[in-house]
């Protein structure tokens, strides 16, 4: 007997898991196998010692817009937020503090007095927009959760769905000159404080387009509007989204296998027809089949490279595929569990007390300096930082906000500190210099820490562990480099071109088969972005008719428009 679903998913991840919720609940038989001994990839929680939960990937919630939320109702399958009161903050090296993104009054009030008339002057103005949570969640969709035109149709950049957006919401600040800034250069003429300017840059650079990257500044300013706009993450750490996911995917019917690696998509005459399992799968047939689409959760390099058969590829494409730039979004991470919170010297200390923490503090936002140097180290050299010069490191802690992540009395995790790194691909001292290199990094990451926290002395540390891109790759077969956001996050590899222009609708060119993973737009980030943009493209190919939960983006441009 074949074994044969409406939908085969090869992946497990978030992305997999809210189509898998979309499709069973339009209808259709789902399918889902994941290599791995549980579903959620990225989204992962590991507890290396008893009662101390650490974040090997990601640790930070944005999804607070997304439709699939509502769509997919997933409080009704236990998903539960913790919200942060004070998103965000950082010191400067002589303990200067700085807030920002805060819910807590005094926190907001405590940020405040430290900023010129021009900077209060651009919040006010700023929160007709970003105040409002109606208004920034139409502008947050417009950004990620429509997906990018057909191929044969360029948008002018006043007519792309964010600058309609500012434009109908009559935004006091806006005007047409932002779409041709970069995120850098609309921070400089807006604030005067070099300490808001270098944190919103540093979320906009770990959380999507490049700070120095010329006609990004919309997008790239609102990554800090996407960070604040729920500010938190899932009860119970990240992997708590992926419980939730698994339950409403199962509810509409889902079938999971796990410890099933694809070895194999079955193309026949450029259609996909079903895929091939690992001879130690234990999924109860070795070939699995789909009467109507495949979806790839891996990333676009492995699918092309390796799951779909080289003969039913243009020479040319499968060129192409391999070009995929994976440069920028490689992460450092290391997790650190110690007996004490930090104590900072300078007016930081005061600024984080009375239960006014943030959640990330940036570790130096002295000037952009260091920001520049990170950058030129990764990105021009190839090469990971080594200096304490050239890093701002992320400080996160949230087992003071999550009971459920708490931590035995008397001991803290820190978890995950970031630190950019290059892919393993392309360091310049091979794929695993910066494994070998590891402990000397988090030696300089912990005396750049203890310039501004000089508590956190070694008998104060328990425990520390470090995840490298190398180890993501290891540990998540579609993580290839270690990168947050798939693939670079480049002109050539942006909106329309992500991950290739012919792919940007999630088609590929084998009938059938349809890209459902980080690696296409918007990119990185479990936001279920890519499962719902996806899903305008399936209703077309397919003619679902799903029921009038479905609502799709307002600026969807339907493919024969
Ligand atoms: C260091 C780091 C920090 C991050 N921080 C954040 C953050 O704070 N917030 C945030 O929102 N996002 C963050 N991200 C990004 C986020 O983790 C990803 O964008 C998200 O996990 C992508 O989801 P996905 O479903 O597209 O793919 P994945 O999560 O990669 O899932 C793909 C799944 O497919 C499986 N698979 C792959 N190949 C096969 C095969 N051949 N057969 C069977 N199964 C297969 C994998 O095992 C995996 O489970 C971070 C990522 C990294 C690396």
């Amino acid at each position: 007997m074949k074994e044969v679903y409406d939908i085969v998913i090869v992946g497990g991840g978030t992305n997999s898991l809210s189509i898998a919720g979309y499709l069973g609940k339009c209808g259709l038989s789902v399918c889902i196998i994941e290599g791995r001994g549980e579903c959620g990839g990225g989204v992962e929680n590991t507890e290396p010692m008893p009662g101390c939960k650490i974040d090997p990937h990601a640790t930070y919630l944005y999804g607070g817009a997304a439709p699939a939320f509502e769509q997919l109702e997933l409080h009704k399958f236990g998903f539960r937020m913790v919200h942060f009161n004070v998103m965000g903050g950082g010191v400067t090296s002589d303990g200067n503090g700085h807030l920002a993104g805060g819910r807590n009054e005094e926190a907001l009030l405590r940020a405040t007095r430290k900023l010129s008339e021009k900077d209060l002057n651009t919040m006010q103005q700023m929160a007709t927009t970003f105040g409002d949570p109606a208004n920034l969640a139409e502008l947050l969709r417009s950004i990620y959760w429509t997906p990018p035109p057909p191929p044969n149709i360029e948008l002018p950049v006043e007519d792309l769905p964010w600058a309609k957006v500012f434009r109908k919401q009559e935004h006091p600040l806006y005007d047409d000159s932002w779409n041709y800034m970069s995120t850098m250069e609309l921070l400089d003429s807006l604030l005067d404080s070099e300490q808001m300017k270098v944190s919103s840059a540093m979320a906009t650079w770990y959380n999507g387009p490049h700070p120095n990257w010329r006609g990004t500044a919309i997008p790239g300013y609102c990554c800090n509007a996407l960070v604040g706009y729920s500010s938190g993450k899932p009860r119970g750490g990240m992997h708590s989204l992926a419980h939730a996911l698994v339950r409403c995917a199962m509810h509409y019917g889902a079938k999971i296998y796990t410890n099933s690696y694809v070895e194999e998509i079955i193309v026949e005459d450029r259609e996909a027809k079903g895929v091939i399992l690992a001879d130690n799968a234990t999924a109860k047939s070795r070939k699995i089949y789909a009467d109507k689409a495949i979806l790839s959760n891996t990333h676009v390099q492995p699918t092309f490279l390796d799951l779909v058969p080289e003969r039913e590829l243009e020479a040319g494409f499968i060129e192409r595929v391999k070009g995929i730039n994976l440069k920028g979004g490689s992460l450092f991470v290391l997790s650190l569990v110690t007996r004490e919170m930090p104590k900072y010297k300078g007016d930081a200390e005061e600024m984080f007390s009375d239960g006014i923490y943030p959640s990330c503090t940036w570790i130096n936002l002295d000037s952009r300096e260091a920001m520049y140097n990170m950058e030129r180290v990764v990105y021009s050299l190839n090469t990971h930082p080594s200096r304490k010069e050239d890093m701002i490191i992320s400080f996160i802690n949230h087992d003071v906000y999550d009971k459920a992540c708490q931590t035995p009395e008397g001991y803290h995790v820190f978890s995950p500190l970031y630190l950019q790194v290059p892919p393993p691909e392309y360091h310049r001292d091979g794929p695993t210099a910066v494994n070998d290199a590891k402990w000397d990094i988090v030696e300089v990451m912990l005396e750049k820490i203890r310039e501004v926290a000089p508590n956190l002395t070694d008998d104060k540390i328990v425990a520390k562990f470090v995840n490298t891109p190398y180890d993501s790759s290891l540990r998540n077969m579609g993580f290839v480099g270690g990168n947050w956001m798939g693939i670079s996050q480049e002109e050539e590899q942006w909106y329309e071109q992500k991950p290739l222009p012919e792919l940007s609708r999630y088609r590929t060119p084998i009938k059938n088969l349809y890209l459902c993973n980080h690696t296409s737009y918007p990119g990185g980030l479990a936001l279920q972005a890519v499962s719902y943009n996806l899903m305008h493209i399936l209703i077309e190919d397919l003619k679902l008719q799903p029921g009038e939960w479905w609502y799709p983006s307002p600026h969807f441009i339907p493919s024969d428009a």
